[in-house]
Order: C-alpha cells, then sequence, then structure tokens
C-alpha cells in the first residue's frame, strides 16, 4: 500500500471531485434501498387485502423515515387500494430513476477524476523520462519505458477509478441493507449474511488466480507481439536467409502456449459465476426458509413482505460483494504498477544544473581546454578514455583523428555533458562544463552525432527542430543549401513538406546525414561537432558540403571527427586518437611529413584518387 501513497497527491488535487464522488455514491445507494422497503409494504397491503381477516400481524415495520411519511400519506389519504399498489408502482420507478441519476453522476465525477488523474501521471512520467541522463537510457530498454508510461499507468487509474469507485458504492451499499436489516430484524439478518464471507474469500482467490493467469498470458501476448514484430521489420534477413520455415515454428510455437493459457483462463472463469450464484441462492434460499419458518408461526414480526425485503436485500449486495474480489485485484496489480513506476521517478539524473551553474556564460571567443580527461562506461567498465588532454583556441579548426572505437565519439558526448567525467575537467574558457547551465551548453554547439534519428515529420520541422520558434522559410533553405542536401529535396513531391520516415519518403542514408547536418547548422551555433557525418555521402556530395562547410565554419570553433580524409577542408590542428589516448597532435602538414596513422590514411587515400 505504501507505493501507493505518491497517489495521494493527485487525490488531494481533485478532492472536490472525490468528495462529489462520494456524496452521489451515498445519495444513489440511499434511493436505491428504499425500494424494498417499499416493495415489502405493497406486498403486506396485498396479503391484508386477500385476507379476509385484517388482522394480520402487520405495522411493526421499522422503515426508513422516507418510507414511513410515505405510508403515513397514503394511508391518510385513504386511496382505494388498486391506487395506492399504482403508486406504489410510480414510486419505486421514480426510486429506481433517481438512483440512476446519482450513479451517472457518481461515474461522471469519479471516473473523470481518474481520467484527469492519468493524464498528470503520464505528464508527470513522461517529463520525468526527460529530465534523466543517457547513462539511464543505456541500461533501461525502450519497451520497459514505454510499458510503464502506458500499461502501468493504465493500471493505476483502474485503482483511482473504478475501484475507488466500486469500494466506496460497496460501503454504502453493505453499510445500508445491513443497517435496515438488523433495524427490521437481526435474527433474520444473521442467516442472511452467513454465506456472505466464505463468498467474498472465495471470489477474492478465484480472482488473485485469474490475475496470475492474464497476467501470464499478458506476458506470453506481449512476447508473441514482439516476435511478430521483429519478423515484419526483418523480413529482408529473413528471406534472404531463407528461415521463413524456422520463424514460423518459432511463433507457432509462441502462439500454441499462449493458446494454453488463454483456455486455462477461460476454465476458471467458468467457475466463477456458477460459484458466485450458488453461494447467493444459499443466501436467498436461508431467508425464504427460515423467514418462512418464523413466519408460519407468527414469530418475530416476520411478514411475507419481510421476506420480500430482504430478498431483495440480497439481490442488491450482490454486485458489490462481488465487487470485493475484483475491487482487491486491482489494488494489487495497482500497487505492483505503482511501484515500478516510482523506481523511475524516483531515479535522479546524473547530470543536473547546479547551484553555481545557473549563470549564463558567454561562448565568444572562449578556448576549449580538456584537462587529463578519463571516462569508464558504468555498463560495461570500458575504458574508453585514459587521460586526454589537449586544448583548441576559439576559432580553431580541428580534426580528431582515429580508428572505430579510439573514443572520439566519447570526447564530443562528454563535450556536451551527456555524462559526467569519470575523470578530468573540461573547460570552455574558464568555466567547467559541468557548471555551464546544460540548456545553454547544448544550444551553443551544433552537434551532429554518428548516429542519426529523424522524426516522422516534414522535413521543414525536422530541420527546425532545434530552434524555439517556428523556422522561417529562407533559414530552412539555407540550412538545406549548406548541408547540400537542397536539390534532393527539391526532388521530393512535396518537397519541403515531405513526410520522412514510416509515414513518407525513404531517404537515402547520405540524404539523412545531410538533413541532420542542416539541422545542426540552422542553429547557428558558436562550436560545432561533426561525428563521422559523412560516411554514408559519395565523394562528390563530400566534395560539395565540405566545401559550404568551409565557408560556414570560418570564425567558429569546429571539431571534425572522422576516420577518413578531407582533402579538401583546411584544419588548423589534427589530434590523433588510439585506444582512449592521444597519439599525437599536430598540423597536417607537420603530421605528413612523419609516419603516423594520419600520414598512412592519407597516403593510401590519395593513391585510390
Ligand atoms: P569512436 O567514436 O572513436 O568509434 P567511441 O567513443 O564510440 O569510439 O567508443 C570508445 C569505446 O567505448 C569503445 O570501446 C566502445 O565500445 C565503448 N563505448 C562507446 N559507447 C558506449 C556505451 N554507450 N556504453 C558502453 N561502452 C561504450
Ligand atoms: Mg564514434
Amino acid at each position: 500500500m505504501k507505493h501507493l501513497s505518491a497517489i495521494n497527491k493527485y487525490f488531494w488535487k481533485y478532492r472536490v471531485r472525490l468528495l462529489l464522488g462520494v456524496v452521489f455514491i451515498i445519495l444513489s445507494n440511499y434511493f436505491r434501498i428504499l425500494s424494498p422497503q417499499v416493495s415489502g409494504y405493497i406486498i403486506n397491503k396485498v396479503e391484508q387485502h386477500l385476507s379476509s381477516a385484517a388482522v394480520s400481524h402487520h405495522g411493526n415495520q421499522h422503515y426508513n423515515i422516507a418510507v414511513t411519511s410515505f405510508i403515513d400519506a397514503l394511508e391518510n389519504h385513504q386511496f382505494t387500494f388498486s391506487n395506492v399498489v399504482i403508486l406504489c408502482g410510480v414510486t419505486l420507478l421514480l426510486l429506481a430513476l433517481i438512483g440512476g441519476f446519482f450513479m451517472f453522476l457518481m461515474r461522471q465525477t469519479i471516473i473523470v477524476m481518474s481520467r484527469h488523474i492519468e493524464y498528470d501521471q503520464k505528464n508527470e512520467v513522461y517529463q520525468h523520462y526527460q529530465m534523466l541522463d543517457m547513462h539511464f537510457y543505456k541500461t533501461h530498454n525502450t519497451g520497459d519505458l514505454m510499458n510503464r508510461i502506458t500499461e502501468d499507468v493504465s493500471r493505476i487509474r483502474m485503482y483511482t477509478g473504478p475501484a475507488v469507485m466500486y469500494f466506496i458504492n460497496l460501503t454504502a451499499a453493505i453499510g445500508f441493507s445491513v443497517y435496515f436489516m438488523v433495524q427490521e430484524n437481526w435474527r433474520l439478518t444473521l442467516f442472511v449474511l452467513s454465506p456472505l464471507p466464505v463468498l467474498a474469500i472465495t471470489i477474492y482467490y478465484v480472482n488473485t488466480l485469474i490475475n496470475k493467469k492474464s497476467e501470464r498470458i499478458q506476458s506470453q501476448l506481449s512476447s508473441l507481439t514482439t516476435t511478430a514484430q521483429e519478423s515484419y521489420s526483418g523480413i529482408r534477413v529473413i528471406k534472404s536467409f531463407v528461415q521463413e520455415k524456422a520463424t514460423k515454428m518459432f511463433f507457432d510455437n509462441n502462439s500454441e502456449e499462449y493458446k494454453t493459457s488463454a483456455i486455462g483462463l477461460a476454465k476458471v472463469e467458468s467457475i466463477y459465476f456458477p460459484a458466485m450464484g450458488l453461494l447467493i441462492g444459499l443466501s436467498t434460499l436461508l431467508t425464504i426458509a427460515v423467514g418462512g419458518w418464523y413466519y408460519v408461526h407468527h414469530q418475530y414480526n416476520v411478514t411475507a413482505g419481510t421476506i420480500a425485503e430482504f430478498v431483495l436485500y440480497i439481490n442488491f449486495i450482490t454486485f458489490p460483494v462481488s465487487a470485493i474480489g475484483w475491487t482487491a485485484s486491482i489494488v494489487q496489480r495497482a500497487i505492483v504498477s505503482q511501484r515500478r513506476l516510482n523506481e523511475f521517478l524516483d531515479t535522479k539524473p546524473a547530470i543536473y544544473d547546479t547551484k553555481t551553474s545557473l549563470a549564463p556564460v558567454n561562448f565568444a571567443g572562449k578556448d576549449i581546454k580538456v584537462e587529463h580527461l578519463t571516462y569508464v562506461y558504468q555498463n560495461t567498465g570500458i575504458k574508453a578514455l585514459n587521460d586526454v588532454s589537449f586544448q583548441i583556441k576559439s576559432g580553431e579548426r580541428v580534426l580528431l583523428f582515429g580508428k572505430t572505437g579510439s573514443g572520439k565519439s566519447t570526447i564530443a558526448q562528454l563535450l556536451l555533458h551527456f555524462y559526467n567525467a569519470t575523470e578530468g575537467k573540461i573547460f570552455i574558457g574558464d568555466t567547467e562544463v559541468k557548471d555551464i547551465p546544460v540548456h545553454q551548453l547544448r544550444e551553443s554547439i551544433g552537434f551532429i552525432p554518428q548516429d542519426i534519428f529523424l522524426f516522422s515529420d516534414t522535413v521543414t520541422d525536422n530541420i527546425g527542430f532545434g530552434l524555439h520558434a517556428v523556422a522561417d522559410t529562407k533559414e530552412v533553405e539555407s540550412a538545406a543549401m549548406m548541408a547540400g542536401v537542397h536539390k534532393d529535396i527539391l526532388g521530393f513531391k512535396e518537397q519541403y513538406n515531405t513526410m520522412i520516415g514510416e509515414r513518407g519518403v525513404t531517404l537515402s542514408g547520405g540524404q539523412k546525414q545531410r538533413i541532420s547536418i542542416a539541422r545542426a547548422l540552422i542553429k547557428k551555433p558558436d562550436i560545432v561537432i561533426l561525428d563521422d557525418c559523412l560516411s554514408a555521402v559519395d565523394a562528390k556530395t563530400e566534395q560539395e558540403i565540405v566545401g559550404n562547410l568551409d565557408r560556414f565554419l570560418t570564425g567558429k570553433t569546429a571539431i571534425i571527427i572522422t576516420h577518413r580524409i578531407f582533402t579538401h577542408l583546411k584544419f588548423d590542428k589534427v589530434i590523433i586518437l588510439e585506444d582512449g589516448a592521444i597519439k599525437e597532435i599536430d598540423t597536417p602538414e607537420a603530421l605528413l611529413q612523419r609516419d603516423n596513422y594520419y600520414a598512412q590514411m592519407y597516403h593510401l587515400q590519395m593513391a585510390k584518387n
């Protein structure tokens, strides 16, 4: 239960709705509980009318004050018998209508409240997800994150809505009917209620069983979906390796398991309702048998009306009681779900703005200084950087050169403060990167990551993604020109309004890279970091982009990461990285005079051309 206390703040937020809901539930139950008494009265009336002896032991019934005044009014008016019957019938109808109306209002308040809470909670979780750092995303898979924000949040809604509503309803219904039954005849009440505990316990156990089974089914279904999804997205691989049969068999096995579990669940469920019917029937049987005995023997003021009244009470509480087990299992599930959510909500982001980092830093004319930087990836223990130190003067253009896995991307990500350095410091000017407000740091650096991601959105929106305002058409076009993708875009059917991704055109790797370059350039950043972003571009386009970049980068600090040589771009400095450590730093001209990885690659490439 303590996990669910995280929800209480929402109940407090919507306390007016909740309170109104409680009032409506009580009113609804109050009006509906009056009808057994009116029915009891009318049955006694009929009995009296039929028996010539008007001395039937009637008149001592303990009806609710509203019912008593209604009866008094009826008797005072001296209506004919048939009119009394009609009036009572109309009253019963009215009571049902009023009770139903309040029930409508109770759903309108409590279920609507739960939808509001669901909305708030989804936003809370989403907001928190966004604050969490890259390390968190490396250690949790997307499916899990998705599940928590969808499945778990809706399970909690089942608690804040239906479960809360049924619980209050149950309390009101049982409270009212037991109170009236005891008022009327406590002996008969004991007999009537005796099977109820057994009923509640049975329902609880069967429900737990059902839940366990449905949870298994749920997870089997999700693995089935994953299998299907993977084979659709990997269909090309499956077909080219002629693995259709094997994949089909795998799917069949999964499917078979799912079917077996689902049939198992159906068996348990088919016991549920007959068992419930049996116990409720037992209650009714006891009422009629014991009540009949008292009636025949003129004991304890029991009339035919009393028996009818009690049978109606049983009917009245049947549904609320059978909802006990259901409500309990919803609460159980909600506890599990909220615990899973709390796990994430209590995770503190490792990267956050500190007190010293609240003041923005002026980037213009600032050098970048890296001192004894070491970085170990926490999840794998890989030491990606080992005591790296270098300096980049403001306005310098630097080539960061090295084989795959030498740690180039890690340097870029540390510069953007995606991770906290394990050891060492990075300065921009005199300020340490960890003390610069994260949003300012990332806004001022144009970073083009190695793994490109474009949204399923228009070309324009993808390019203008990093801007705060809606991108100006001219700006978008000039960024696209600079990135050498303008001509490609003009070739699309809807040009800049073309949808990218699953719902739109499929771009080539090179086009994606160039759009992501345009996305970084449009921000007009002070520092530009290009991480291996021309690898999928052909030589001619590369030359065009590099030519444009040359102009764009004038006066800007630029770090260009690559394992290829750009002959058309002049660099002030080349840093050769090997196994996470710096091998050499020098001007390209000086490096070419000696034997090193850069020179080797240079000559290799020259020989090819
Ligand atoms: P490069 O960009 O030069 O190819 P990286 O900086 O990406 O090299 O990687 C350096 C080392 O760190 C490699 O050994 C790589 O396997 C490891 N590495 C990179 N990213 C991660 C990560 N997210 N988690 C764990 N290890 C990583
Ligand atoms: Mg890399």
